[in-house]
Order: C-alpha cells, then sequence, then structure tokens
C-alpha cells in the first residue's frame, strides 16, 4: 500500500506537555466547545493540550462502561482533574424525547461510581441545556474521595 495520493502539510512542531486532565463529554457539536472552555477555567489548565478528551453519544451516563481512555489517564499517568459531562435539549445518545431530568439523574448515578473508582481525583461534573432561550451550566465538584449524593427521590 502507497501513501502517493495523500497531501502531506508541514505544521509547527507540537510538544510534548506533561499530562494533566481528563474530560469526558457528548459528542454533541453544541457544548464540546463551552464544556472544554468551563473544564479549563475551573482546574486551571491554561491549554486544550493539558488534557485528554473522551467524547462518545450520550455522554458521561453513557460511557460508564468505556474505561480504557479514564484507566489510563488516572493509572498510567496519574491525572488527578477529571472533568465528566452531559446535556440535555434533545441528546442523540438518549433519544429525542428524553427529558433533561431523567438525564441529569443519570449523569449523577453514573458519578456515584465514577468517583469511587478514581477517588484520588478532584472531579468537575457538568449538566448543560438550553432553558428558555438560554444555555444553562450546571456544574458539581466533588473532591478527592468525596462521595455524590442524587436528589432523595431516586433509587
Ligand atoms: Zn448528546
Amino acid at each position: 500500500m502507497g501513501y502517493d495520493n495523500w497531501i502531506v502539510e508541514k505544521h509547527p512542531f507540537q510538544k510534548e506537555t506533561p499530562p494533566r486532565g481528563f474530560l469526558q463529554l457528548c459528542a454533541d457539536r453544541r457544548f464540546h466547545a463551552l464544556l472544554q472552555h468551563q473544564f479549563q477555567n475551573d482546574t486551571r489548565l491554561p491549554s486544550p493540550e493539558d488534557y485528554w478528551i473522551h467524547a462518545d453519544a450520550g455522554g458521561t451516563p453513557k460511557m460508564g462502561e468505556q474505561k480504557v481512555t479514564p484507566d489510563y489517564c488516572y493509572y498510567d499517568n496519574e491525572v488527578r482533574l477529571m472533568g465528566w459531562s452531559a446535556h440535555g435539549d434533545k441528546c442523540g445518545g438518549f433519544g429525542n424525547d428524553v427529558k433533561d431530568d431523567v438525564i441529569q439523574k443519570a449523569l449523577c448515578k453514573t458519578m456515584q461510581k465514577n468517583v469511587r473508582d478514581y477517588p484520588q481525583a478532584r472531579h468537575f461534573i457538568y449538566f448543560v441545556t438550553i432553558i428558555g432561550g438560554e444555555t444553562v451550566l450546571s456544574k458539581l465538584i466533588a473532591e478527592p474521595g468525596q462521595d455524590i449524593f442524587c436528589t432523595q427521590d431516586d433509587d
């Protein structure tokens, strides 16, 4: 197999930086830039190159079994700043008719396990949606070893 038909470009050298963060999010195009910005603000990580991203449909509540990337960050690279997220206002990972509170509750439930799987990390948990024409972001921060409590009426 040859590569004669590939277009090759040169770009500035991309240096390796210390691994410091991990951010999981839905692939949805509307919110990933916002969530990256928020995560960088909260963690004081100046650059997108400071952290891995892990994106798939549904975000954190639908990615609970996808452990390769968070394990690699936490165990192999000792990342201790971990961001997790989901969004409402129609998520393809859940289906368009699934209500925001169902998704946010699923995020909380998944995080009850994630904080225990990665106990030495500081966890930043985000839920973003659209309410009355505005983008609304809710955030929960769990310190290392801290448990997550969801609303009382769930289980
Ligand atoms: Zn989504």
